[in-house]
């Protein structure tokens, strides 16, 4: 038998980039249906297709055993999948992760917060586009506001190092609701970040291009009531940074039209169906679920295909609001 070559300790592109982080979809389902991010009629994936919670665990495994040192759980609806508590505590007693993060619509937590914390997950994020209940309901579809702050209780209380609001801001939807989620999250210490919505998808609601609102509107926008101070620090994501002058909040931005982040981008994301996508912005994957599949539990094999995956990620997305999308997946496929 030939000797095999030593995996080399970090994954690097062919650009330089080292990718140290991995987003992980641990399902396409969500109790929610909001407005950016699904159609209101989803078909949802057959189980068999979608990745089991050990083959999940291999695949964290894998990669951080090629040094990747954060992975977040995403998806869908991270939370609604059944046992996958148990996938958190199997992830958070990896050697090498520095961090076990999750994002999260916020309806599970009050149940789920505190299991959570015990399985090792130190920062949470948590989407909230809205402070009014029927406002709320309108973008989600389907969500329960105070259910939802409730949850962002829980969350508070479990003791987390952090507690992130993320909020999708639309123009004539939710646009006067800036500058009350940053007082939200200020007065409860939390950290709060405005992403621009992306053409993943058709979802059949409004008009992307029409909804559209730069970071640096949302910026002068609060900017008219608290004096932001740029900062340097990161959380190893795509968001840039301020600080709120009064309360020291961090205020993020997550500008993929307006400010490019694809320079720095360390990430890569598993789907819910197993593919490794190299880019949220294109199609350029490989199947590591065949791989799984093939070699059940060869996790060589797997860290083969990983390694070999980092030659085709592509330099940076193209999204273009005035076109129809080019992606046809969903957010909630590829994991946001
Ligand atoms: N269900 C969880 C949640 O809502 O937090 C996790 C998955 S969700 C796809 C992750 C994040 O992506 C959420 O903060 C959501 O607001 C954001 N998102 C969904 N569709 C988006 C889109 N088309 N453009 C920008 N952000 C989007
Ligand atoms: Fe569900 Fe999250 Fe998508 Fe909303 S953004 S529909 S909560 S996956």
């Amino acid at each position: 038998m030939t000797a095999r070559t030593p995996f080399p300790p970090q994954l690097v592109d062919r650009f330089g980039r080292v990718v140290s982080y991995v987003r992980m979809s641990v399902t396409d389902r969500c109790d929610f249906r909001c407005v950016y991010c699904m159609a209101e009629d989803m078909e949802f994936l057959p189980r068999a297709r979608i990745l089991t919670l050990e083959e999940l665990a291999l695949a964290g495994r894998a990669f951080t055993e090629l040094g990747v040192r954060k992975l977040r759980l995403t998806g869908g609806e991270p939370l609604v999948r059944n046992n996958v508590i148990k996938l958190f505590r199997d992830l958070g007693q990896l050697p090498g992760l520095d961090e076990l993060t999750v994002t999260t619509n916020g309806s599970q937590l009050v149940k789920l917060a505190g299991a959570l914390r015990a399985a090792g997950v130190r920062r949470v994020n948590i989407s909230l586009d809205s402070l009014d209940a029927e406002r709320f309901r309108r973008l989600t579809r389907t969500g329960d506001l105070a259910q939802v702050q409730r949850g962002i209780d829980a969350a508070l209380a479990a003791g987390f190092d952090k507690v992130k609001i993320n909020s999708v801001i639309l123009r004539n939807r939710n646009d006067d609701e800036i500058v009350p989620l940053v007082r939200y999250a200020a007065a409860r210490g939390m950290d709060i970040a405005f992403i621009e919505e992306m053409p993943l998808g058709v979802i059949g609601d409004h008009d992307r291009a029409e909804a559209y609102i730069s970071s640096d509107d949302i910026r002068a926008e609060i900017e008219r009531v608290y004096d932001l101070i740029p900062t340097t620090e990161t959380t190893g994501g795509p968001a840039r940074y301020f600080r709120l002058a009064e309360r020291g909040t961090r205020v993020g931005f997550i500008s993929p039209h307006s400010h490019n982040f694809c320079d720095d981008c360390n990430r890569v994301r598993l789907t819910a169906e197993g593919r490794l996508l190299l880019c949220l912005g294109q199609e350029h994957s490989v199947d590591l679920k065949q791989v799984m599949r093939t070699w059940p539990g060869d996790i060589d094999r797997l860290k083969q295909a990983i390694v070999d995956a980092m030659a085709i990620k592509p330099k940076g997305h193209d999204f273009n609001l005035h076109e129809q999308p080019l992606i046809f997946r969903h957010m909630s496929h590829t994991g946001g």
